[in-house]
């Protein structure tokens, strides 16, 4: 079976075909313009994979602290990730790339802080 995709590490935005097995398994890609987008479209059809961005609320702040993944996590952990977010406790001050949240559900990812709140 084929499935296109668009790639999107970078601002072309190539137009993929990928060719899987009947049981879903990666065969091939066509249409990417660079070996970034043969990658992409394997782990896209495979275990796709996404940065979180999220605002929390903080302890003696008006201001809410904008986090984020230090890396991308399964697509089928976000709404858990953001449930974790929610549960979450973090106090002034907070410097930009602090850790709030370290190896989120196991997944070797830290949540950090894209934002610094004195
Ligand atoms: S395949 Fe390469 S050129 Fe095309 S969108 Fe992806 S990164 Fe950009």
């Amino acid at each position: 079976m084929e499935q296109t995709i668009t790639c999107i590490n970078c601002p072309v935005g190539c137009r993929m075909t990928v060719s899987l097995s009947d049981t879903g398994e990666f065969l091939s890609v066509t249409g990417n313009t660079c070996p970034r987008g043969a990658k992409y479209a394997q782990q896209e059809c495979t275990l796709p994979e996404r940065m979180i961005t999220a605002v929390i609320p903080v302890a003696g702040s008006e201001t809410p602290l904008s986090v984020k993944t230090a890396s991308p996590v399964p697509k089928k952990l976000i709404s858990s990730v953001i449930d974790e977010l929610a549960r979450v406790q973090v106090s002034l001050p907070v410097t930009i790339g602090q850790i709030v949240l370290p190896d989120v559900l196991n997944t070797g990812v830290d949540i950090i802080a894209t934002r610094s709140l004195s």
